[in-house]
């Protein structure tokens, strides 16, 4: 296998992992789950698609990354790029070094549930190989090109002047791959407008221009926005006190309420599973039905309002599991956007075959595709891109030094 990265993405109790190399069939991935229980385990795909399933009982984050890295030991991975949701004020990835380690753990507040979780794998990969660089790729840092006009809140000055408090927007790695392969792949539209619908279980929304983040949908944490598969998206601020003052309601039910049993779930009161959803609709089950059209126009309506970041809009690109996979959701939500040109073709949307990526609008308006994500492709490529910019400076240091 030729040079790889291996991309670690490290959650509460689990880990995803994947060893990326140039060859994206050669990729080897999965998942460390369970950690700290009897239960813990590992399930994934090893070298030439052979599934993998380890029972690791009571293994922690280090146990599990050193059985993962054990395993892949052979592959000799370059580096290793850390997924990191919050990176406060970081506009870049960067090398993990003291002073960027203090700086992701300065960001807990705007992301207490991730990256307390991020810091445990970096502690334990940085003892487990000290001698690999690795590197922590954010997830908010592709939208720090935003101008003030669109990551300001109309709150008091002194909120974001001493507390940091403004709209830093997440999924950047996946945003920043779809709109970087739509672009290669539609061939001479390097400069444009891009309007990107990120729809898994978090969901997003993002305005690219010139290949920079200029709006995004999701704001100082990913609560903000676009109805997501447990999460509310965009509601009154003033529920907060409506609820403490009429139900009696401390700030942590309330936020378990809009962060775990809202969105797609909360309104059907069945499932946050849009597959789950679909089937029910097609029963007949109104709650379903309703929660699709609410998904769908409050996704049109933010993309009609991001919109107004561009000077253009020249394409559109659909994403995540539900953008990749659903081509009804996909025309329902065209259906809802008919004043900027689109022209959805059905029968295109309709043919494309699952992870497939494809174009799907009729050729007279703005470009609509479908993208598969790739964020541990994104993450590894940029892991090597500042891996590599290190090892230049330390020869032309190295030069100067002759
Ligand atoms: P993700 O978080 O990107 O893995 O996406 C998860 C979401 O994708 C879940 O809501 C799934 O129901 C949804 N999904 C996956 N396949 C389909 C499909 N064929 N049709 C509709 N939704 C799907």
């Amino acid at each position: 296998m030729s040079t790889s990265v291996l991309v670690i993405n490290c959650g509460s109790s689990s880990i995803k992992y994947a060893l990326v190399s140039d060859r994206r069939e050669d990729r080897i991935y999965g998942l460390a789950e369970n950690l700290g229980s009897a239960e813990a385990r590992i399930k994934g795909i090893t070298f030439g698609g052979q599934p993998l399933e380890l029972s690791i009982p009571y293994a922690d984050h280090e146990k599990a990354l050193e059985t993962v890295l054990n395993r892949l030991s052979q592959y000799r991975p370059q580096a290793i790029g850390h997924r990191v949701v919050h990176g406060g004020s970081l506009t870049k990835a960067e090398r993990l070094t003291p002073e960027i380690i203090d700086r992701i753990r300065a960001a807990t507040p705007l992301a207490p549930l991730h990256n307390p979780a991020h810091l445990i794998g970096i502690d334990a990969t940085m003892r487990l190989f000290p001698d690999l660089p690795q590197v922590a790729v954010f997830d908010t840092a592709f939208h720090q090109t935003m101008p003030a006009h669109a990551y300001r809140y109309a709150v008091p000055k002194f909120l974001y002047t001493e507390h940091n408090v403004r709209r830093y927007g997440f999924h950047g790695t996946s945003h920043a791959y779809v709109s970087n392969r739509a672009v290669q792949l539609s061939e001479h539209m390097e400069k444009g407008g891009w309007l990107s619908a990120h729809l898994g279980n978090g969901s997003s929304t993002c305005a690219i221009w010139n290949g920079q983040s200029v709006d995004t949908s999701m704001g100082l944490t990913p609560l903000e926005g676009i109805v997501m598969g447990t999460r509310s998206g965009d509601v009154d601020p003033s529920i907060h006190s409506f609820l403490a003052n009429n139900l009696g309601w401390g700030i942590e039910k309330i936020d378990k309420m809009l962060n775990s049993e809202s969105g797609l779930l909360g309104l059907s009161a069945l499932s946050n599973d849009m597959r789950t959803l679909i089937e029910a609709s097609e029963q007949g089950n109104e709650d379903a039905t309703l929660a699709i059209e609410v998904f769908c126009y409050r996704l049109a309506k933010s993309l009609a309002g991001i919109s107004c970041g561009l000077p253009r809009v020249d394409g559109l690109i659909f994403t995540g599991g539900i953008g990749e996979n659903s081509a009804y959701i996909r025309e329902k939500t065209m259906s809802y956007l008919p004043h900027f040109a689109f022209e959805l073709s059905k029968e295109k949307n309709n043919e494309l075959k699952r992870g497939t990526e494809g174009r799907i609008d009729g050729g007279t308006g703005p470009q609509i595709w479908v993208i598969p994500t790739d964020e541990e492709g994104r993450i590894a490529q940029e892991t090597r891109t500042v891996v590599d910019h290190l090892t230049a400076q330390d020869s032309t240091a190295a030069v100067a030094a002759v």
